[in-house]
């Protein structure tokens, strides 16, 4: 597996996929030739919801507006579903040419060259194989992740603070999510609306609403987001975890020591299947950040490896079959609300598995290979072609 930078990664919303990867292409294209002139073909998925996610936008704030935008729906047989087709010119003739492939959590591959490949950082692949490891070694899973990689607990703080900071500016942020769809922010609402007589669990899930409101609704507008593991996933993990840290009051250590814990659950799951909707639909984002922010938790409260597996395992297995059909194309309709619910998805996990500890029957490993098999088996239009679903049914209020 790679280094945990490659999965959680800080950057421009909306779409890990759609924005940051492309963002990160037209870098690395700016790098190689300063000089050139640029022709940037977008297909599949890219074409079809990439002017709702602002990839051109993205492209074009990087190379400059004479970089030329070509939105080609038609292309089949593509190598990914994300793939950027890249003439390079200069003096008027083409110099170079690349296809690159926004792979999923904002990485990108150059095709057929070495040129983006990231080495392996950890060498176990399966929750199975580390578990062993972890029992054969008496360690918790953070110990693992900064055994392997000893400047991941520097980085992961650097990652909660960006939390920590999209939460705040979500929360004090008002009005209407650009891209003409009329959703209006509603983050702040519910963190100052406090209802008379609230239980502590109804305050709870308001609360937890908000900063996943909060951190999706800065995604939505272009804000700067952690990719957790993508941008349309991005606040599920921060939700959970600011919650814990306001009204339960761990420390940022423990936090980030959380975060590591959910980041080998993600980083099994993008080795072993994807965390791409464009490939896996909506599971693979959603299901995966609700199954990275339960074993987060259960790390947080100190369990047991058994108990960390069941409680990922619930939360991915629960969201099989979840599809992606962003409406126009925007990640708002139906992701803002779908990041709410996963949060509070995710401490029910913890819960069962704190209950049910030991019956366990569905190993983690497994449910992260059906997932893959299930998105593989999901129609086109439900892997964020907004082609299906809500997006194709959706007519407004
Ligand atoms: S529906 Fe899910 S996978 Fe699709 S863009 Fe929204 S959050 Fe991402």
């Amino acid at each position: 597996m790679k280094s945990l930078k490659e999965l959680y990664r800080i950057g421009a919303g909306p779409s890990s996929s759609h924005s940051m990867g492309p963002e990160a292409a037209a870098l690395k294209l700016k790098e190689l030739y300063p000089r050139a002139k640029f022709k940037i073909t977008l297909c599949g998925s890219l074409a079809l919801t990439g002017k709702g996610h602002g990839t051109d936008a993205v492209i074009k704030r990087v190379l400059g507006d004479d970089a030329e935008i070509v939105f080609d729906c038609k292309s089949e047989n593509l190598s990914h579903p994300n793939t950027m087709i890249i003439s390079v010119s200069e003096d008027g003739k083409e110099i170079a040419s690349h296809t690159v492939l926004s792979v999923g959590g904002g990485r990108i591959v150059f095709e057929g060259e070495s040129l983006a490949e990231t080495p392996e950082v950890y060498k176990l692949n399966s929750f199975e194989e580390i578990k062993q490891y972890l029992n054969d070694n008496e360690m918790r899973l953070p110990d693992y992740v900064f055994a392997v990689e000893p400047d991941a607990k520097d980085y992961l703080t650097e990652v909660w603070a960006q939390m920590r900071a999209t939460i705040k500016e979500g929360l004090n942020a008002e009005g209407e999510l650009p891209g003409g769809l009329g959703v209006v922010r509603k983050a702040k609402y519910l963190w100052q609306s406090k209802h008379i007589g609230e239980t502590a669990e109804i305050a709870e899930n308001r609360m937890i609403c908000a900063f996943a409101f909060a951190t999706s609704e800065q995604n939505a507008a272009g804000g700067r987001v952690v990719t957790a593991p993508t941008c349309g996933s991005c606040g599920v993990i921060p939700a959970v975890m600011y919650y814990m840290k306001k009204q339960h009051k761990f420390t940022d250590e423990q936090i980030v020591r959380a975060l590591a814990a959910a980041g080998v659950v993600g980083n099994l799951i993008k080795t072993n299947a994807s965390i791409s909707g464009a490939e896996c639909g909506c599971q693979a984002e959603i299901g995966s950040a609700c199954s990275m922010a339960a074993a987060g938790l259960a790390e947080l409260y100190d369990m047991d490896i058994e108990q960390i597996e069941y409680a990922a395992e619930i939360a991915m297995e629960h969201h099989l079959g979840l599809t992606c059909d962003p409406v126009n194309g925007l990640v708002q309709i139906p992701c803002i609300e779908r990041n709410a619910v996963a949060a509070m998805r995710a401490i029910n996990a913890v819960n069962i598995a704190n209950f049910l500890t030991y019956t366990r029957k569905v190993s983690l490993d497994t449910i992260i290979t059906t997932m893959y098999e299930t998105g593989r088996d999901l129609s086109g239009r439900y892997r964020e072609t907004s082609e299906g679903g809500l997006a194709k049914l959706y007519r407004g209020k």
